[in-house]
C-alpha cells in the first residue's frame, strides 16, 4: 500500500516510561512541515504540505508526555522538527511525571458477562443478530463461573487438538489422558454436565442445558479431527443454530456419537422432548437485553437495552487465558469448518498482551486503543528468525481451532492493523505485525462498560 495520507502512530512502552511517536509522510518533509505538542503534552499536531495537498492531523498520545529538550548537537533547532527531505520520523518522549492512569500495565484478564454480574440482573439471552431469544427471562436461575484458569479442562470446548504426537511434553500427555478419560465416562461435554435451570460461564462462551434453550435448531456435522490419535474418541459435533436468522451460535457435543447417530436434527421448539445435553453458546453471538428501568419509556422506543460486545475482544481474552496457563505465546489458529492441515492456518506470536496506542490519518483518529501486539503469518509458519529473538518466551506452539467466521474476523483486523503501522514496523523477520483488540479494566462490571447501544 502506498501512504496517500500523513500516518501518526504512538505506543506507550511502559517500562521505560515513555511514548515512542512515528510519521510517515506521502511527500518528503519541507520547510513548511510543522510538528507541535499541545501545552498539556496530550497532542501532538502535524501541519504538512505537497504540491497538491495540505493537511493538519491531530494525533491524541497514549499517556501526557514532557516537551522535549532542545538536542544538544542542534541547539538552534526546535526539538520536534522533522529534517527537510524525510519521508519517516520517530521520537521517544518522556512521561509527564504523575499521569498515571494509562501507565499501569492491566495484568488482569477483564471479559463482560461474568457469573455474579449475570446473577445480579434479571435478563433475556438473545441472538446477536435478529434479537430473536433464545434463553427467556427466568429460565436461567443460577450462573456459576467456570474454573478458568484451569485450562487443561477447558481445552476440549476450543477443540484443542494436536498433530505432532512426538512434540508432546508430559503435561501435554497428562491433558490428553484427561480428556480421554472425561470423554468416555460420558459426564457431558468435556466431562461437565449442565442441569436445567444453571448456566456455566466462561470466559467466551456459556454452557446451558438444551432444555433451556428456545428459538434454536441443531445440524449435525461428523468431525474426526483427533482420527491420527488412539487417546481421542471420535465425536459428532451438532452446529447450534438461530431458527429465525440461522446465525450459528455455538454448539452442542455428543460424547458417543454412536449412541445418537441416526438422531434427526431436532428443532428444540417442537413439540417432541430433547434429550439432555449441553449446548455451548459463543458470548459475541448472544446479547442481553436488560428490562429499561423506570421510568416507563414511551410507548415508541424499545423497552429494552440491548448489550453486546464485538467477538475479536473473546479471542483476544482466550489467547490471554491460555498464555497464562500455558507459559505459550506462539499459536496457529485453525477454522472448525476447514480439514486440519499442517499448511493452512493462521499463525500468531503474541509479543505484548497490553499495547496502548493510538493512530491518526487524514481520513480517521483512533484514540486510546487496548490491544494486544502480534506477529502474524498467513502463509504457512515463517522460516525467518522469530520475533523476540533473544527475549525469554516460549517456543512452543499450541493448535487452536475456532469458528471459521471468527478466524476470518481476525484476519481481516490483523490485515488492516498492520496499515495502521507505520512502515517500518510493519514486518519482522518474514512475519507481519498487526494489533488485535481486547478489553480492558474499563470492561468489568456492567454499570461502568460501554456497550454497543442500538
Ligand atoms: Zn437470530
Ligand atoms: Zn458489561
Amino acid at each position: 500500500m502506498t501512504t496517500t495520507t500523513p500516518l501518526l502512530y504512538a505506543e506507550l512502552l511502559r517500562n521505560l516510561r515513555q511514548v515512542n511517536v512515528f510519521i510517515d509522510l506521502p511527500t518528503p518533509a519541507a520547510s513548511t512541515t510543522r510538528l507541535s505538542l499541545d501545552k498539556c503534552g496530550s497532542t501532538l499536531s502535524l501541519h504538512h504540505e505537497s504540491m497538491a495537498q495540505k493537511w493538519d492531523i491531530i494525533l491524541p498520545l497514549p499517556s501526557a508526555v514532557r516537551a522535549p529538550l532542545p538536542a544538544p548537537s542542534s541547539p538552534n533547532l526546535p526539538p520536534l522538527s522533522i529534517p527537510p527531505g524525510a519521508t519517516a520520523w520517530s521520537k521517544s518522549l518522556l512521561l509527564l511525571h504523575g499521569d498515571t492512569t494509562a501507565q499501569q500495565e492491566d495484568n488482569d484478564n477483564h471479559v463482560p458477562w461474568s457469573a455474579p454480574e449475570l446473577n445480579s440482573l434479571c435478563l433475556t439471552v438473545s441472538c446477536y443478530h435478529c434479537r430473536a431469544e433464545v434463553l427467556s427471562r427466568g429460565k436461567i436461575k443460577t450462573w456459576k463461573d467456570l474454573p478458568c484458569h484451569n485450562w487443561a479442562e477447558m481445552m476440549d470446548y476450543w477443540h484443542c487438538h494436536k498433530p505432532h504426537e512426538e512434540g508432546d511434553t508430559e503435561k501435554d500427555k497428562a491433558v490428553k489422558r484427561r480428556l480421554a478419560r472425561d470423554t468416555s465416562s460420558g459426564r457431558g461435554v468435556g466431562g461437565f454436565s449442565t442441569p436445567e435451570g444453571v448456566g456455566l460461564v466462561d470466559l467466551t462462551f456459556f454452557l446451558v442445558n438444551r432444555r433451556d434453550v428456545g428459538g434454536v435448531e441443531v445440524a449435525e456435522s461428523e468431525k474426526n479431527l483427533e482420527a491420527n490419535t488412539e487417546d481421542f474418541v471420535s465425536k459428532s459435533t451438532r452446529t447450534v443454530h438461530c431458527v429465525a436468522c440461522k446465525t450459528t451460535l455455538g454448539f452442542g457435543e455428543d460424547i458417543n456419537s454412536n449412541q445418537n447417530s441416526d438422531l434427526p436434527p431436532i428443532t428444540s421448539t417442537s413439540a417432541q422432548t430433547p434429550p439432555s445435553e449441553t449446548f455451548r453458546l459463543n458470548k459475541w453471538n448472544l446479547c442481553i437485553l436488560h428490562p429499561t428501568p423506570p421510568p416507563a419509556p414511551p410507548p415508541t422506543s424499545t423497552p429494552y437495552k440491548v448489550e453486546s460486545y464485538p467477538p475479536l475482544p473473546f479471542l483476544s481474552a482466550q489467547l490471554i487465558s491460555m498464555i497464562s496457563d500455558l507459559a505459550i505465546r506462539r499459536f496457529r489458529l485453525i477454522s472448525e469448518n476447514e480439514e486440519p492441515h499442517p499448511e493452512i492456518g493462521l499463525w500468531i506470536w503474541i509479543f505484548n498482551t497490553d499495547r496502548l496506542y493510538t493512530y491518526a490519518s487524514a481520513e480517521k483518529v483512533v484514540g486510546p486503543s487496548r490491544g494486544m501486539k502480534i506477529y502474524y503469518s498467513e502463509n504457512g509458519p515463517p522460516v525467518g528468525q522469530a520475533p523476540g529473538n533473544g527475549i525469554t518466551m516460549g517456543v512452543a506452539e499450541e493448535d487452536i481451532v475456532v469458528p471459521g467466521d471468527l478466524l476470518m474476523e481476525a484476519r481481516a483486523a490483523l490485515r488492516k492493523s498492520t496499515e495502521e503501522l507505520p512502515k517500518a514496523m510493519r514486518e519482522f523477520r518474514g512475519w507481519k505485525a498487526g494489533n488485535l483488540e481486547r478489553f480492558g479494566r474499563d470492561v468489568n462490571r456492567i454499570s461502568e462498560c460501554e456497550p454497543h447501544l442500538d
